[in-house]
C-alpha cells in the first residue's frame, strides 16, 4: 500500500489489501488475496475475552453475521475508493442496500423525495414499502430548475438521487441538488451504480451516502449479486446498525468474487466506455435512431454536466427509435442481434440489449427535455468487452431486420 495519491487503475489494485487479512498465520509471508474465511462461529480466547465483547465494526471477530476478513477486505476496499467515506456496509443485493439505507435514515412521519428518473425498484421501495412504516415519498423532477426546492417540505428528511438516470440516462446537477439538501438539513443518498466512485466520487460532490449495486461494475462478470452503502461516520453507523437489525450479511465466497472483479474494474470501465462511444457515434448517424442517450457522447443530452462532474463513464446507454417504427419492429431488431443477450442487469463482460418504455416508471417527465423522442420506443444497451466493430456489425444487422418504417 502507498500513501501517495494514485490514479484509479492503481487504486483498485491496492484497495483493501491489508496485511492482517492476507498474511500467513504465525509466519512470514502473505498471499495476494484474502482467503475465503467461511465462518459462522468466531472463537473467543477465554471467558474474560467473551465477557469483554467486541466493537460492532468491521475488522473485529464477533459472529459470522458481522462478516469476517474476506468481507472486511471488500468493504475496506470500497471505503478507500470513496473519498469522504469512513465505512462501507455490504448487502446481498443493490436493492437490499437501498431499502436498508432508507430504513436506517428515515422515521415514521418523515418524507422522502425520489428523483423521477430512479431505478424502478427504488421507486417501489420509496412509494410502497416505506408506507408500511409511516414514511411518505414523492417524486421530484431532477432537471427542473426548482424541482427539488419546490418539493421540499418541513417533513422532508432525505432525498434519493441517481445520475445518469436509469433507462433515460439524464444527468442531473448532483452538486447543486446535494448542496440544496444539505442547506436544509436533508440527507442526500445517491445511487452511484453507473459511475462508481472512480467516475463520480459522490461524497466529495456533496452527497451523504453513496449506494451501489456491486452486481454491475464491481462484480463485472454476471455471476454475483451484492450491494454496498458508503458514508461518513455518523451516517454509516446508523446504516450498519439497521443492517445488523435486519440480519444483512454477504457470503465470503461472494465477497471474494466481488474483490476479484474490483481489481479489473477501471480497465473494464475504460474499455467499455470507449466501445460504447464508438457504438453511440455510429447509432447517432443512423436514420432509424432519433436520439442517442449517452452522456459521454458530445452533443448528447447531459453531456456538458457529465463533462463537468464525471471523470469516467461506462458501457450503459440507451437510444430511441425514430418515428414510424413500432413495438414489433423493435422486437425484430433485438431478436436479430447475435452478440447482445436479452436480459436485465448490466456491467458484465458481455453485451446486453433490452427494450424499455419510460412512461410507466417516470411520472413527471418520461424523456430528457430537448430530444427527438421519435417513436417513443427505447432500447438500452450494456456494452461489454467485445470488439466495437463486431458489435456495430451486429447492430447494423438488427436495424436492417426492422425493415422500412
Ligand atoms: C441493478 C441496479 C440496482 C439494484 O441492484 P441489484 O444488485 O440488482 O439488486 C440498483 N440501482 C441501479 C441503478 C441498478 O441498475
Amino acid at each position: 500500500m502507498t500513501d501517495k495519491p494514485t490514479k484509479p487503475a492503481t487504486r483498485v489494485v491496492e484497495a483493501g489489501r491489508k496485511r492482517e487479512w492476507t498474511s500467513v498465520p504465525g509466519g512470514k509471508g502473505a498471499v495476494v488475496n484474502p482467503p475465503v474465511w467461511r465462518a459462522s462461529t468466531h472463537l473467543y480466547e477465554d471467558i474474560a475475552d467473551l465477557a469483554g465483547g467486541r466493537p460492532n465494526e468491521d475488522g473485529h471477530f464477533y459472529y459470522g453475521r458481522r462478516g469476517g476478513p474476506t468481507q472486511w477486505a471488500l468493504a475496506d476496499a470500497l471505503t478507500s475508493l470513496e473519498p469522504g467515506a469512513d465505512g462501507t456496509e455490504l448487502f446481498p443485493s443493490g436493492v437490499a442496500a437501498i431499502a436498508c439505507t432508507l430504513l436506517a435514515v428515515l422515521r415514521p412521519g418523515d418524507e422522502l423525495l425520489v428523483t423521477d428518473n430512479a431505478y424502478e425498484p427504488t421507486r417501489n421501495i420509496a412509494l410502497s414499502m416505506l408506507r408500511q412504516f409511516g414514511i411518505t415519498a414523492r417524486p421530484f423532477d431532477p432537471l427542473a430548475p426548482d424541482g427539488l426546492a419546490n418539493a421540499i417540505t418541513d417533513a422532508t428528511k432525505a432525498v434519493i438521487l441517481e445520475s445518469p438516470g436509469s433507462l433515460t440516462m439524464e444527468v442531473c446537477d448532483i452538486p447543486a441538488l446535494a448542496s440544496l439538501a444539505r442547506e436544509r438539513g436533508i440527507l442526500s443518498i445517491i445511487d452511484n451504480t453507473w459511475a462508481t466512485p472512480l467516475g463520480f466520487p459522490a461524497l466529495t460532490h456533496g452527497c451523504d451516502v453513496s449506494v451501489m449495486s456491486l452486481t454491475k461494475h464491481v462484480g463485472g462478470h454476471s455471476d454475483v449479486m451484492m450491494g454496498s452503502a458508503s458514508a461518513a461516520k455518523p451516517v454509516i453507523k446508523r446504516i450498519r446498525r439497521q443492517a445488523q437489525f435486519m440480519g444483512q450479511v454477504v457470503s465470503p465466497d461472494d465477497a471474494s468474487l466481488a474483490l476479484r472483479g474490483l481489481r479489473s474494474m477501471q480497465v473494464r470501465l475504460e474499455r467499455s466506455t470507449q466501445t460504447a462511444l464508438d457504438v453511440a457515434r455510429w447509432l447517432d448517424e443512423r436514420p432509424e435512431v432519433s436520439a442517442v442517450l449517452c452522456p459521454m457522447l458530445p452533443g448528447a443530452p447531459g453531456h456538458d454536466l457529465w463533462q463537468r462532474d464525471f471523470s469516467g463513464g461506462c458501457g450503459l446507454f440507451s437510444f430511441v427509435l425514430s418515428d414510424g417504427f413500432d413495438v414489433d419492429a423493435r422486437a425484430r431488431l433485438i431478436d436479430a442481434l447475435d452478440l447482445f443477450g436479452i436480459g436485465f442487469s448490466w456491467g458484465g463482460f458481455e453485451s446486453l440489449a433490452i427494450p424499455f418504455d419510460p412512461a410507466p416508471v417516470h411520472k413527471l417527465r418520461p424523456w430528457p427535455p430537448g430530444i427527438d423522442t421519435g417513436s417513443g420506443l427505447g432500447v438500452r444497451l450494456s456494452i461489454g468487452l467485445e470488439d466495437a466493430e463486431d458489435l456495430i456489425a451486429d447492430l447494423a444487422g438488427g436495424l436492417d431486420a426492422m425493415g422500412a418504417k
